[in-house]
């Protein structure tokens, strides 16, 4: 089966990303997109996010070989209640979101008749919106499928070329694994961003005026994790709470380890895990996952997923 129509759903990073990568690496490929915030849609139109923005989801997906719904986590189910009446009865119906065991079983009761591929790109910046987006987002970067038991295998291969087309690296991958795997990844780094940009800008011995003047410590990169979108990372830890508290707990365990570390001045077991962790980072920067420049290369976008 081949995908020549493809229906997107919100219209913010994401959505517009698609939907510019399909007009520079597919352009046979047509697009339409429906966003339900009005000023969204002005937007995209006015980027040419994609080939037609549509004033309601139901225009957006009649005829689509392919719809990806492109909205926080907690908003798939609704968003494809909005549309279950609406779908051509051989469309492939997949998405982005960032935790994948909730989201399929969602899709699976909002569309119980049709076929449903999960799909997560680990790709993305800590911009949200219509103007966020860019058609390279996605090159070079994974998009984890994490089709259901007993998947139609032509639809499978179909959205994997779909993929494949936008210059993204496609990997099979269990729902249950894949939320297991982003935890550690991405959910808790993102968490302890957020947690210590929490922290710094409590403190009352320390001024926030001295947080920010002297940030270029460390404290700078995490300021950009954590300036990652409020509504997108409250879906994320709800829908992902048993891997992310799994996660969390060993997290705890290893930095108990550490404060004991520090605390009894053992600098052999301090040194040990730095030289382990430098190590991981130059493997990340070998797999081109990362760029080696002291700015890491992001002047003006960065990697969250
Ligand atoms: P975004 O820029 O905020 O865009 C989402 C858009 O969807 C918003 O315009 C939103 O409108 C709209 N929307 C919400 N509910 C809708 C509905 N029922 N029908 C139609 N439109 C609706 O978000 P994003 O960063 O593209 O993230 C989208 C998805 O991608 C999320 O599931 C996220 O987990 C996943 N993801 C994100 C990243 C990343 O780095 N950002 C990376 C990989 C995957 P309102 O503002 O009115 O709600």
């Amino acid at each position: 089966m081949s995908i020549a129509n493809v229906a997107i759903i919100g219209l913010g990073l994401l959505g517009g990303s698609i939907g510019l990568a399909v007009r520079e690496h597919a352009p046979a490929v047509t697009t339409r997109g429906y966003d339900r915030d009005a000023d969204v849609r002005k937007a995209a139109q006015k980027r040419g996010l994609v080939g037609t923005v549509c004033d309601t989801a139901t225009e957006a997906v009649a005829g689509a070989d392919l719809v990806i719904l492109c909205v926080p986590v907690g908003a798939m189910e609704e968003a494809a209640r909005d549309i279950a009446d609406d779908l051509a009865p051989h469309a492939i119906i997949s998405d982005v979101g960032s935790s994948k065991e909730s989201v399929a079983q969602a899709l699976a009761r909002a569309l119980p008749d049709h076929t449903i591929i999960p799909a997560h790109p680990v790709a993305g910046t800590e911009q949200s919106g219509p103007e966020a987006g860019f058609a390279s987002l996605f090159t070079n970067r994974w998009c984890i499928i994490t089709p259901p038991d007993g998947v139609d295998q032509a639809a499978l291969d179909a959205l994997s070329a779909f993929w494949t087309q936008l210059g993204a690296t496609v990997e099979i991958m269990d729902a249950e694994h894949h939320d297991l795997v982003l935890a550690v990844t991405s959910h808790i780094p993102h968490l302890i961003a957020f947690t210590i940009v929490g922290t710094a800008s409590d403190l009352e011995e320390v001024t926030r005026s001295e947080v920010i003047k002297y940030s270029a410590g460390g404290f700078r990169d995490f300021t950009r994790i954590a300036a990652s979108d409020p509504v997108m990372w409250r879906d994320v830890f709800l829908n992902n709470k048993g891997a992310v508290l799994e996660m969390l707990g060993r997290f705890t365990e290893d930095l108990t380890a550490m404060q004991r570390a520090i605390r009894s001045g053992d600098g052999e077991a301090l040194h040990e895990l730095f030289s382990r962790t430098r190590a991981i980072r130059r493997q990340v920067i070998a797999e081109g996952q990362d760029d080696g420049r002291p700015d890491f290369g992001r002047k003006d976008h960065g990697d969250n997923a």
